[in-house]
């Protein structure tokens, strides 16, 4: 079956036709300022250049029908007709409580996702913006949510619930959710194979590194603990996120500085992190770049960052009492040997035993720990996508 996966933002949609017979990705393309002026779609077929088509697009449903014209374009295209898709697989971010994993999409279904936007106002309409979309212009084929929250549901509720007063939990679903669950569960899946046992009997760390970052603890193959909360803005030191800080921050701040609840939540989503603490930049290879030339403060934020990485492995190893591999994915994650370096340093202690030489490697499944380490440590790149592709053939086929 051959498979067409959606992530669709607010302004922006991202895709990539798979074929599932053996998995092979046909073309990926991304679709960029959706509504606003200079849309632009950026279509590869694999193997081939890039094709770039500017043309207006006023909304979602204009640009699914671009990216159908360029799916089966007779140059650039990968099918004959639309009939040849099978399905299409869509990215959703918030399932709240009432997605634990994907599902065939449905009316009741819709309802649902509409009824946790409130929990992602900016991700889940733009969710389902997408879904209507294809739902109009490719209205036989079935089609499947894949939930980033999805896979976090099974935490106990010790790992979930803020000690705050219970009625916030029961009246508004306060408490954490998690997110980047499918990249979890899929990296997770990987390294059941590469050690070559079953996910059922192992404990493992999954560290999420891209801009966006989370760390899980999956237990005998369930998450039971995550260190994103209700938003994505909690735990590791991100990009522009602050992650984890006393919240009494907020209100002090705010009442220093005369900033609205509003400003604070934008300066800990989109002034914090890397880029707060560096002064320089959000992207971690700019801010290592910095510190190798003696910058105090983006040295200072790589060191943070990496102490919290460190901080949550700690954790989770006394949560889980044990672990038996480390995994490291998404871009910081699967690309840069100082911070994998720099995260596993000093954890003998633990049985971790990082291998210099075996680390020095990017992109691509790799053991990186020394023979004598307890804890094994992997590099597995994230493959969301294919994820959500997998998902959708089984629930699909049933
Ligand atoms: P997201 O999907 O959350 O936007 P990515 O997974 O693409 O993020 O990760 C982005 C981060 O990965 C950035 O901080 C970037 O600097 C880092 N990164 C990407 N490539 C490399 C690389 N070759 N070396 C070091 N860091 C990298």
């Amino acid at each position: 079956m051959k498979v067409l996966v959606i992530n669709c933002g607010s302004s922006s949609l991202k895709y990539q036709l798979l074929d599932m017979a053996d998995e092979s990705l046909l073309c990926k393309g991304l679709v960029e300022r959706i509504g606003i002026e200079g849309s632009i779609l950026t279509h590869t077929k694999i193997g081939q250049d890039k094709f770039i088509l500017e043309t207006p697009m006023k909304d979602h449903t204009e640009a699914i029908g671009h990216v159908i014209d360029a799916l089966t374009d007779a140059d650039h295209g990968v099918v004959k007709s639309m009939d040849e898709i099978g399905a299409v697989g869509h990215r959703v971010v918030h399932g709240g409580e009432k997605f634990a994993e994907s599902v065939l999409i449905t009316d009741d279904v819709i309802k649902a996702i509409e009824e946790c936007s409130d929990l992602a106002p900016l991700h889940n309409p733009a969710n389902l913006l997408g879904i209507a979309a294809c739902q109009k212009l490719m209205p036989k084929t079935p089609m499947v949510a894949v939930f980033d929250t999805a896979f976090h549901q099974t935490m106990p509720p010790e790992s979930y619930i803020y000690a705050l007063p219970y009625e916030y939990y029961e009246k508004y679903g306060v408490r954490r959710y998690g997110f980047h669950g499918t990249s979890h569960r899929y990296v997770a899946q990987r390294a059941a194979a590469m050690l070559g046992k079953p996910l059922e009997e192992l404990k493992i760390i999954t560290c999420h590194l891209g801009n966006g970052a989370s760390v899980a603890a999956i237990k005998n193959g369930k998450c039971y603990d995550t260190s994103m909360g209700l938003t994505p803005l909690e735990g590791l030191v991100m990009g522009t996120r602050c992650g984890d800080i006393d919240p009494a921050i907020i209100g002090f701040i705010a009442s220093k500085e005369g900033k609205t609840i509003a400003e604070m939540d934008a300066i800990m989503n989109k002034k914090s992190g890397l880029l707060g603490v560096s002064g320089i930049s959000s992207d971690s290879r700019d801010v290592e770049a910095a510190a190798n030339e003696g910058n105090y403060r983006a040295d200072l934020a790589q060191k943070l960052n990496y102490h919290r990485v460190k901080h949550y492995i700690g954790a989770y190893i006394a949560e889980m009492n044990g672990c038996d591999a480390i995994v490291f994915t998404a871009g910081l994650g699967e690309n840069s040997k100082t911070a994998r370096a720099a995260i596993c340093a000093d954890m003998e202690y633990l049985g971790i035993e990082l291998c210099g030489k075996c680390n020095d490697i990017r992109g691509e499944e790799a053991f990186i720990n020394k023979a004598s380490s307890k804890v094994k440590i992997l590099l597995i790149p994230t493959n969301e996508e294919l994820m959500i592709a997998k998902d959708t053939v089984e629930k699909v086929e049933g």
